[in-house]
């Protein structure tokens, strides 16, 4: 399907499900999309503690809008998506991920590209999730500095800016470039990861830029008992001590972010 920003195809695959791929890149399967919808979520939620106002970029696909919807303390989640058709396409592909979402009366979504979003609105979030494609297209400026800065321009004090990172065995330099970036306009500039079978690669790092430096080093027992107080939903990935683990890099990822220099 040709629609008008990227190149979409579906297809079953005997192992990993339905698989959606966007300009070749696999975005998300149904054998272990969990993994990363939990983690862009659940991390920066329980991290944060009480956000009210949370704004998805990207996310055609509803994974991690679904997610969100789970935390009931969230008062209003926006999502802006660049390609409608993504969304369209997801409707019926994806209901177990639109279904909940489209449904929501917390839920509002706005088709246009994030940067124009970020840089003209009046509101302000506790949490930005950039759930984008790699940085290429469409995708490119949600990497770029002054898209990192219009989302600081639009975060409550003390919020929480989430990216998508890549694979850094494979794409390094997007983690550098994004960290040295972050660490310009925010007092911490730091990522953590998991293990997505079909972002082949091993661990995929999941940006993070705040200026609340406390968020990250929250304590297994006070995550634990912000899951208790949200209803202990359930996770297949997620947990309290996966949460804290999460932001313990392997070296070769830790030396990466330690010398990701301001530039
Ligand atoms: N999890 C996937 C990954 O890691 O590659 C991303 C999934 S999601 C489908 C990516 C979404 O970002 C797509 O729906 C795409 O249309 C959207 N997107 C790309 N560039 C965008 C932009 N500039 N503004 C808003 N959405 C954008």
């Amino acid at each position: 399907m040709q629609p008008e920003h990227q190149h979409l195809v579906l297809f079953e695959h005997p192992f990993f499900g339905k698989m959606l791929m966007l300009d070749g890149a696999t975005q998300a399967t149904s054998k272990d999309e969990f993994v990363y919808h939990e983690m862009m979520t659940h991390v920066p939620i329980f991290a944060h503690g009480n956000p009210r106002e949370v704004l998805i970029v990207g996310g055609g696909d509803c994974g991690i809008a679904e997610e969100v919807l789970k935390h009931k303390s969230v008062r209003r989640l926006t999502q802006v998506e660049i390609d409608a058709s993504v969304v369209e396409f997801s409707k019926e592909h994806f209901p177990e991920f639109t279904k909940p979402v489209l449904t929501n009366k917390r839920f509002d979504l706005i088709i246009d590209d994030g940067m124009n979003y970020v840089a003209k609105t009046d509101r302000r979030f506790d949490i930005i999730i950039v759930d984008s494609t790699d940085p290429l297209g469409p995708g490119k400026v949600l990497f770029s500095e002054k898209f990192y800065a219009a989302c600081k321009r639009c975060m409550a004090k003390g919020g929480l800016l989430i990216t998508q990172n890549g694979v850094p065995i494979f794409q390094a330099g997007e983690l550098t470039a994004t960290i040295s970036r972050f660490r310009k306009l925010f007092a911490d500039g730091y990522c953590y990861v998991a293990a997505i079978p079909t972002y082949v690669g091993g661990h995929m790092a999941m940006g993070w830029a705040t200026d609340n430096t406390r968020l990250r080093h929250a304590s297994v027992k006070t995550i634990a008992g912000r899951y208790k107080k949200a209803g202990s939903f359930p996770t297949k990935y997620w947990t309290p001590e996966v949460h804290v683990a999460a932001f313990a890099l392997p070296r070769f990822i830790a030396d990466k972010v330690a010398n990701a220099k301001k530039r």
